[in-house]
């Protein structure tokens, strides 16, 4: 009763009434199931479906018995019992082995079963295709070590399965049926069943084209690579190329001004020198930008006059100011720390790039640089710079695109004005890599302002002013004189050598040239010196070997490179060979003569 759903009260059922749940039953089922009997013996068993008065629908399985008395059936008793879960448990369970099933054949990885001893126990279609075999059966016939390329392969592998019995994957190469080879990754699990019986269970993946695509991947990544090596090398041979010629150009000049010209040539040397210095500066720009570019700037911390420094760039455009009858001003705010931590030479490079364009843009107006004091504590000041000017201002579309690299404001600009468009793009780049971010305020005809806030270290209290003397455009610099010490240049090209030697002599320091680090070598050996100036790319023996072999006898001569090129890795070698510090080519005297002083005053008297 309870099966057929009947409700309380609803005690009595007729055989009609039961017949009636039978909703897919042909004719009487009782009829069938007397006939069902009489044709399988005494008993029957059955399941139907039967349908409930609310609708639904259940499985029940039905069994009948027939009593006999002698050869005459008088009864018959019946059993009902309801299946509806334990068949919807069995289909469900059905349905899910079809799936795995049709998983297991139809999904492109190859999935296996093998045993140590017996080889492929069970592989699925994709497995065999994957092999080049038609079935299973086929592929079973081959013995597995045959399926390595490497032949010891998978004795190896099993070995090592079986010590560390644990999951295990691998990229491997196999053999294809006809011969052919492709690889293939797996992963795999080993099982010892009780009996000891070791059983791997795994996946194969054809990864044959992968592999292609990665290595073709790694190519393309190496020549990348290999390019920007390239390039690198091709700008620090430029630069030393380009720099060599502009040494002796720049340094010439130099000399000749200090040789007190009559004054038609004194102006003609200015010019010279203004242009030859106006080209270093585009080269400098150029490999600068691709230094930034490369990321292969590394900012110093070092105490510097911060003050001092703003003061001699406003005072070093002063002259250009004049020229277009603009006035140029420096304002310090209140509280601003005048001696900081920070990278002397990329901190004037931004600010003389802004004041420089404020003058080149700005007629008959106003130019000013001015610092204010954010905040600061103990350790460290934010300060906010700003360069303004009255200048011929940027049209607003252009204001943001300015600081791309090669990017005026429009195309009239290097006509009327000269540049190259790298100013800014560099500027950007050196305040972004301090920790800040320039932005730029413009209307045309009105002027410019271009702002920027750093976030500085300040110096140490008892810091001494003479420490952090800046070297300035036009600041007043004494040259130091080195009477009684020797040294040795070492410089293979004759220009270079006349100007160094020049400058040296001048500075009454006795000097032996050697040709080579060779010849520097044996000079060494023989006579003492004082200082050393080492060329870096000589014949023979460049000027890093040198400066190592000489460090061996010698620890504590001071040994300066002169170079051309300013890229880290060639700064990190000069140190890495045990050389002191670097003078850059072409040289600047004031620079040359500062470096002098540092390593001639430390008391390494020769006598
Ligand atoms: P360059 O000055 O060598 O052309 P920059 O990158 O320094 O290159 O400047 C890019 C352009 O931005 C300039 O050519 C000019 O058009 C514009 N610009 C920069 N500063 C100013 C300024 N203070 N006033 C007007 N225009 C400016």
């Amino acid at each position: 009763l309870r099966i057929f759903g009947r409700k309380p009260g609803q005690n009595h059922l007729t055989i009609e009434e039961s017949m009636s749940y039978y909703a897919d039953i042909d004719g009487n089922l009782l009829t069938r199931t007397m006939e069902q009997i009489r044709v399988e013996g005494n008993r029957t068993e059955d399941v139907h479906r039967i349908k409930l008065e609310d609708g639904s629908k259940r499985w029940v399985k039905v069994v009948g018995i027939l009593e006999w008395a002698g050869e005459t059936p008088v009864r018959m008793a019946g059993m009902l019992q309801d299946i509806t879960e334990e068949k919807k448990s069995r289909e469900e369970l059905e349905a899910s082995k079809a799936l795995l099933d049709s998983i297991n054949q139809n999904i492109g990885d190859g999935v296996y079963r093998s045993s140590e001893a017996e080889g492929l126990l069970y592989a699925n279609k994709a497995l065999v295709r994957m092999f080049g075999y038609h079935t299973l059966e086929e592929m079973k016939q081959v013995p597995s070590s045959k399926l390595y390329v490497n032949k010891d392969y998978r004795e190896k592998l099993m070995a090592g399965a079986i010590q560390s019995g644990d999951r295990f994957h691998d990229e491997v190469e196999y053999f294809r049926k006809d011969g052919t080879t492709f690889w293939g990754s797996f992963n795999s699990t080993l099982t010892i069943e009780p009996d000891g019986t070791k059983i791997f269970d795994g996946s194969v993946r054809d990864i044959t084209e992968l592999r292609k695509a990665r290595e073709e991947m790694r190519k393309a990544k190496d020549a990348a690579e290999k390019a920007t090596q390239v390039k690198a090398e091709f700008l620090s041979t430029m630069s030393h190329e380009i720099r060599t010629p502009m040494n002796a150009v720049i340094g010439m000049t130099e000399l000749l001004l200090m040789e007190g010209p009559r004054q038609d040539q004194l102006d003609h040397l200015q010019t010279l020198k203004f242009s030859a210095e106006n080209l270093l500066n585009i080269i400098n720009d150029i490999l600068d930008y691709s230094k930034i570019e490369a990321g292969r700037i590394e900012l110093e911390s070092l105490e510097i006059n911060l003050k001092e420094l703003t003061r001699n760039i406003v005072q070093g455009f002063r002259p250009k100011a004049r020229e277009n009858r603009t006035t140029i001003e420096m304002e310090w705010g209140e509280g601003v720390p005048e001696i900081v931590l920070a990278d002397r030479v990329r901190i004037s490079q931004i600010l003389s790039n802004l004041v420089h364009n404020a003058v080149k843009f700005t007629k008959e107006g106003c130019v000013n640089l001015c610092t204010r004091l954010v905040h600061d504590n103990e350790v460290t000041a934010t300060i906010h710079f700003c360069v303004c000017d009255t200048g011929i201002g940027i049209p607003e579309d252009r204001q943001q695109d300015i600081f791309e690299r090669f990017t005026q404001a429009n195309s009239t600009i290097t006509r009327e004005y000269g540049g190259t468009g790298l100013g800014l793009a560099i500027t950007k780049k050196l305040v972004e890599l301090m920790g800040g971010s320039i932005q730029v305020k413009s209307e045309l005809n009105k002027g410019s302002e271009f702002t920027f806030t750093l976030n500085l270290k300040k110096a140490p209290q008892d810091t001494s002013h003479q420490q952090v003397n800046e070297n300035g455009v036009d600041a007043e610099f004494e040259f130091a004189s080195f009477q009684g010490k020797r040294g040795l240049l070492v410089e293979d090209n004759a220009m270079n050598v006349k100007l160094a030697h020049r400058f040296l002599t001048r500075w009454d320091i006795i000097t032996d040239v050697a040709g080579n680090g060779q010849e520097a070598l044996d000079m060494v050996a023989k006579n003492k010196y004082d200082i050393i100036l080492m060329d870096l790319q000589m014949p023979v023996m460049d000027g890093y070997t040198a400066a190592q072999l000489i460090r061996k006898s010698n620890p504590d001569i001071p040994i300066l490179a002169l170079t051309a090129s300013v890229l880290f890795d060639v700064q990190v070698r000069i140190k890495a060979s045990g050389m002191n510090d670097s003078i850059l080519k072409p040289i600047n005297p004031k620079e040359f003569n500062q470096k002098l002083q540092r390593y001639l005053s430390q008391g390494n008297t020769s006598a």
